[in-house]
């Protein structure tokens, strides 16, 4: 079948590799105009790294990815006030674990595809027409394109779940809190293998050490209400982040300097994508437009690769029988990110408190994780996927 992916980040890419795998013939639309870099570092495990190990992905993932010692909390002094060794993360995965900036794992998905299907660069679908047999979509470059099937990889602001399900708002569920985040040559202090974090109430700030005298820097911040106006410019981001930061105290005056020359500023909000269906006709969605799980799960990218896997699989088994294909890959998916998407909700008082007390309860819960058996017994509920990936002999 020839089938339209919009969006090529993380789940798109996966999902090109694994329907050539089963001699479909995809085409990627990806608005931007060659691959998104920007982003912070993620965790991947669970059923992402084996999608990737099946993918044959994991030498590149690793070698670009960093194995974390510590997450390290501190006051405006930069003293230790709390934080855990995640040695304990490899011990309750078996050493399946690593942490890699998400636009080198984006990459590295990318290139195992990159010349083998057909990719529209600065490319966007501006109407879709599903006619039963097939979907009829307008690009806003290339005119009228006919194809069997359209997958909305496009992300938390996916233009093909609008144009197929309505507007985001019917979806959306702020957590409320934005995100930022951003790239920096010769930062110091640097901190090896250290995730370095400060916080206030509502407001948080963190920085990692990469190779090459680069550091990733994260914002998170309360913001109770949905506010578009924010996030739409790159001015008006900075200077968001200027206004929320600029009295923060510890490093914020020198990342707010950093920031000022950064090329690429990741910012939106954390919140999350819940559907009713995850798909309709002849147009299905996956990776964060469809469930978008929201950073604070910390596994999106991992989820998104898996979503992919198995919808392609799915296809892969049910011949011409899309309808089937998109119901099996749903039924199967479900479950499992619904217990994300609640983790992730129960867990965003913790990440970023609100409150003076909040803030310190969380960071004396942080020095229990260094008592072993509590911490594997918490890491080990909430980390491992209950999920077994089925094997679609791709
Ligand atoms: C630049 C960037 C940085 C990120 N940084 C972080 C981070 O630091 N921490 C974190 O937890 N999550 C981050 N995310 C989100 C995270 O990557 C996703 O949760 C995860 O990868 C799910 O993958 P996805 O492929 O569904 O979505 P994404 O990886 O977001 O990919 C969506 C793709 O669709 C493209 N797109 C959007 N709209 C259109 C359109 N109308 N037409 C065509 N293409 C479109 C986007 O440019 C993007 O390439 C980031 C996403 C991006 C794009």
């Amino acid at each position: 079948m020839k089938i339209a992916i919009s969006g090529a980040g993380v789940a798109g890419p996966t999902l090109a590799y694994w329907l050539l795998r089963a001699g479909h013939e995809p085409t990627l639309i990806e608005r931007a105009p060659q691959p998104r870099t920007g982003g912070y570092i993620i965790d991947f495990w669970g059923v992402g790294f084996t999608v990737a190990e099946r993918m044959g992905l994991l030498p590149d993932i690793c070698d670009a990815g960093y194995k974390v010692r510590e997450v390290r909390l501190v006051d405006g002094q930069g003293r230790k006030t709390g934080g855990f060794s995640t040695e304990l993360f490899r011990v309750s995965l078996d050493d399946r674990f690593i942490s890699v900036p998400r636009s080198q794992l984006a990459d590295a998905i990318y290139r195992s595809i990159e010349g083998r299907c057909e990719a529209l660069f600065g490319e966007t679908v501006t109407a879709l027409s599903d006619h039963g047999d097939r979907v009829d979509l307008t690009l806003a470059k290339s005119g009228s394109r006919v194809f069997d099937l359209v997958i909305g990889t496009d992300g938390q602001h996916s233009a093909i779940r609008r144009l197929a399900f309505g507007p985001e708002a019917r979806f959306e569920r702020d957590i409320g809190y934005r995100v930022a985040a951003f790239e920096a040559d010769g930062y110091a202090p640097r901190d090896e293998l250290v995730y370095v974090s400060h916080a206030k109430p509502g407001r948080q700030l963190a920085r990692f050490a990469e190779r090459d005298g680069r550091t990733l820097f994260l914002f998170v911040f309360a913001a109770d209400h949905l506010d578009d106006a924010e996030s739409h410019h790159a001015d008006a981001r900075r200077k968001t982040l200027q206004r929320v930061f600029g009295d923060f105290g510890w490093e914020a005056p020198k990342i707010l300097a950093a920031l000022d020359a950064a090329r690429d500023l990741y910012f939106d909000r954390v919140s999350q994508i819940v559907m009713p269906a995850w798909s309709t006709g002849r147009v299905a969605l996956l990776g964060d437009a469809a469930a978008c799980v929201s950073l604070l799960a910390g596994e999106g990218c991992g989820l998104a690769m898996a979503e992919a896997y198995v919808l392609a699989g799915e296809l892969a088994r049910a011949g011409t029988d899309h309808t089937r294909a998109f119901g099996q890959y749903e039924q199967r998916l479900r479950p499992l990110i619904a217990t994300k998407q609640a983790a992730a909700r129960k867990f965003a008082g913790a990440f970023a408190p609100r409150t003076a007390f909040g803030l310190w309860t969380r960071n004396q819960a942080t020095k229990l994780m260094a008592w072993r058996p509590l911490a594997q017994f918490f890491l080990g509920r909430d980390l491992r996927d209950d999920f077994d990936l089925p094997d679609y002999g791709l």
